[in-house]
């Protein structure tokens, strides 16, 4: 291609909010085959709030809220957000938590009133050595209804479950179907439980997922697609997602999460605006065709 249809291509891709880096990232995502796509932040809006307190044994609701909300006053994780916002809401009594520790993928620790707490996903109760027998069944429903169920227990005993939601962004349907009807395989990846990626991959005719998925499991997945000789996309917010993009031939960031390091990302959405990745993909084709 030629530096003036290069300038072209990226200039009408930056009017309509999409920031494609140079030369390099047109070229590779005209030649893009599969399109893996993270779930928090970038189908969904990544703001999710509060929607279900369950508890088990003799503490209440409130109390269970409480005591969650004590210990996500540590995280900085938009699910901690969502808990801390939904427990003001609901006027829960106000707790401190003491010796915090979050634990990456999974959850968070500590104490509260002198017992030890811990807030998380399956995999930091089994950890732990927690029994969640008890919970199955809600969870399996929550989770189904495509909320991120979270698990608190109270000195080794399960002791409830919180669960939010994250809304699908408005215009992650259309741009999902258009995807899929230019001819891009698309996967969906996530840190988020199977059962919850699976309703919301359902919701979007998503067919081949990937969850339960720790940070740098998501950059090997896009190495070992590469090693197929696929050539690869992804799409991803936040720091959690550098190394992903970074192992990506073309890095697609959302402009309105956290700095991602810039020198991994090929194509920045500025409005988080998933139809910009097809626009992307257009120009990149109509570039390489007419000048090649
Ligand atoms: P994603 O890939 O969707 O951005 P993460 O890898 O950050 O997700 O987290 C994976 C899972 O670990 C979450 O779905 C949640 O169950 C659990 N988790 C992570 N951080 C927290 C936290 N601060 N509080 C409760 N649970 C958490
Ligand atoms: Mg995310």
């Amino acid at each position: 291609a030629t530096p003036m249809s290069i300038m072209v291509a990226t200039g009408r891709g930056a009017r309509a909010g999409v920031l494609i880096r140079d030369a390099q990232a047109l070229e590779r995502f005209a030649k893009v085959d599969v399109l893996v796509l993270d779930k928090t932040g970038t189908l969904t809006e990544g703001r999710p709030s509060l929607t279900d307190v369950v508890a088990f044994g003799a503490q209440d609701e409130a109390r269970i809220l409480a005591i969650a909300a004590a210990l996500e006053r540590g995280s900085e994780h938009p699910l901690a957000e969502a808990i801390l916002a939904g427990a003001e809401d609901r006027g829960a009594p106000r707790l401190d938590a003491r010796d915090f520790d979050a634990v990456t993928g999974k959850g968070v620790r500590g104490t509260v009133d002198g017992a030890a707490v811990a807030l998380g996903n399956a995999r930091l109760m089994e950890e732990l050595g927690i029994d969640m027998a008890a919970a199955a069944a809600q969870v399996s429903d929550l989770q189904d209804a495509g909320k991120t169920a979270m698990l608190l227990s109270v000195e080794g005993l399960l002791a409830g479950i919180v669960a939010v939601a994250d809304r699908i962004k408005e215009t992650t349907p259309d741009a999902i179907r258009d995807l899929h009807a230019a001819g891009l395989r698309i996967v969906l990846v996530t840190g988020d439980s199977q059962r919850t990626a699976e309703a919301v991959a359902r919701e979007l005719g998503i067919d081949e997922l990937r969850a339960g998925v720790s940070p740098e499991d998501k950059a090997d997945l896009i190495t070992g697609l590469k090693d197929k000789g696929l050539s690869v996309a992804m799409a991803g917010d936040g720091v959690n997602d550098a190394p992903a993009l970074a192992a990506a031939d073309v890095g697609i960031a959302m402009g309105t999460g956290a700095d991602v390091a810039v020198e991994s990302v090929g194509v920045t959405l500025v409005k988080g605006d998933l139809r910009g990745i097809l626009r992307a993909r257009l120009l990149a084709q109509a570039t390489m065709r007419n000048i090649c």
